[in-house]
């Protein structure tokens, strides 16, 4: 499904493979061109992301407020909240965001252990999710590495991850803006300053949020950062998958 950077173009991949351990020692991460053009687009639309949820304490006021200003959003789930609130399941499905895969327990050792590991996280969390909306052979077609697929961590294991993503006809998607509402140790104005300075000079956004409720409180700023970003001009919109 992706088409990566250099696939195509020889001499470069004779220096990548001659460069290979060099680049892995270093990090170094080969983006799909589908994430890329995304980051890269220079049209003003804001795609607004959730991720870890859903919570009983945060996921009902985060959709309220999106109810209220009418914008879609993506809420990237995970498996062991989805299984405990399947009612916020329906409601995220029924009021038309996107559901997107988060794996089923954030635990990156787990997740890692092995592909099978991987894939039935994966696999278990789409289960889960199609069995409370009643959708057979259900897959959420898109799916957000925990921590980002860039992170340090792992980062051997995600690049290998990312094949099997592809196999499973999944994309992945981080994010080019943040609140960083995750440290859990910023007041309410300096959670928009994050949002203001990560956004500065971008064309098209997508933002990481959490709706959990151990994180600072980004329910509280999403009035204020929706009306920001439409004072910058944005559109918004929810990812969506391939086939919606
Ligand atoms: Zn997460």
């Amino acid at each position: 499904m992706y088409v990566f950077f250099l696939r195509k173009k020889s001499i470069f991949l004779v220096a990548l493979l001659l460069s290979g351990l060099l680049a892995l020692s270093t990090h170094e991460i080969v983006l799909p061109t589908s994430m890329n053009t995304i980051f890269a687009s220079s049209e003003k639309v804001a795609y607004l992301t959730f991720d870890d949820g859903p919570t009983s304490s945060v996921t009902p006021k985060i959709l309220d407020i999106l109810k209220e200003y009418q914008i879609k959003a993506t809420f990237f789930l995970l498996g062991s909240n989805a299984e405990t609130h399947p009612d916020l399941v329906k409601r995220i499905y029924e009021e038309g965001h996107t559901i997107g895969n988060h794996g089923y327990s954030h635990n990156n050792a787990k997740l890692y252990a092995s592909k099978e590991a991987f894939l039935k996280e994966i696999h278990k969390t789409d289960e889960i999710i199609g069995t409370i909306l009643g959708i057979k052979n259900y897959s959420c077609h898109i799916f957000r590495f925990p921590n980002g697929s860039t992170a340090r961590a792992y980062c051997q294991e995600k690049q290998e991850a990312m094949k099997w993503l592809e196999e499973i006809g999944y994309d992945y998607i981080d994010w080019n803006a943040l609140n960083k509402d995750s440290e859990r140790k910023y007041s309410n104005q300096v959670l928009m300053e994050n949002l203001k300075e990560s956004a500065k000079g971008k064309g098209t956004l997508v933002v990481l949020m959490h709706d959990t409720g151990d994180v600072n409180k980004t329910y509280d700023i999403l009035a204020d950062s929706i009306n920001f970003l439409l004072s910058e001009g944005y559109n918004f919109k929810e990812l969506t998958s391939p086939e919606h």
